[in-house]
């Protein structure tokens, strides 16, 4: 094994073992190079996450041959007019970006495109900083979990957050996000009688977000580096 993989396969390690049985790993793997995650593919790991579809869309060409069963994610900001590129992806396996009712009717309208089904992620702004998109109220959650359930071919998977970046005390208001991400999502499990899964935690806050309960973290720098 080449010193490189050893090292990824020592970070997967690592990385289960501080996750623990409930909650799954995303690797975050934008910017990083096609040999690494076809390592961490060989070292058995599937889900990988993107957020640029140019990027997500030039890497799943090139390794659709010997990375045959991977699960490609989308988990940033997207504009509607790549929303056909997006599709066009063959092992797109969920969006975890669906921040507006704009967006979702565009993804609806545009789902025929698509080989399979899709899950995706409603985005909740959580830490309400102006920069990040999301959906702003339970109300228009509600509104946007009911328009996804309507659809044929997107999945209503889950709710997706990002905890505060800019604040004095980071591990409060990560916590704090991550808390209100939960009751919203049990508030939509009884209110429409769902089962749904929460996608947060990132390389600085995953250690709360796995105490709060995350169904799944997406780690970028610390599975590299
Ligand atoms: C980049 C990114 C991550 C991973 O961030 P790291 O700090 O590198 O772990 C997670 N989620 C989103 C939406 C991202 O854009």
């Amino acid at each position: 094994m080449s010193d490189r993989k050893a090292f990824l396969a020592r970070k997967l390690s690592d990385a289960k073992t501080a996750l623990g049985p409930k909650t799954s790993l995303l690797i975050v793997s934008k910017t990083r190079p096609l040999e690494d995650i076809q390592m961490y593919y060989e070292l058995g790991h599937r889900d990988f996450g993107e957020n640029r579809v140019q990027e997500l869309a030039e890497k799943a060409e090139l390794l659709k041959v010997k990375c045959k069963d991977i699960r490609w994610h989308m988990i940033g900001g997207l504009q509607s007019n790549k929303i056909n590129q997006l599709f066009a992806i063959e092992k797109l396996f969920a969006i975890h970006s669906v921040h507006s009712q704009e967006l979702l009717d565009k993804l609806m309208a545009a789902e025929r495109r698509l080989a399979a089904p899709v899950e995706i992620y409603l985005q909740y702004n959580t830490s309400k900083e102006e920069e990040k998109s999301g959906f702003e109220t339970y109300t228009e959650l509600e509104a946007a979990a009911e328009t996804a359930l309507r659809s044929n071919k997107l999945v209503l998977a889950g709710l997706m957050t990002m905890g505060t970046l800019r604040t004095e005390n980071f591990e409060r208001e990560a916590g704090r996000c991550f808390q209100e991400l939960q009751v919203e999502k049990q508030k939509l499990e009884a209110e429409l009688n769902l089962k749904l899964k929460t996608s947060m935690g990132m390389s600085q806050d995953y250690q709360i977000a796995v105490r709060e309960g995350s169904d799944m973290v997406r780690l970028g720098t610390m599975m590299f580096q």
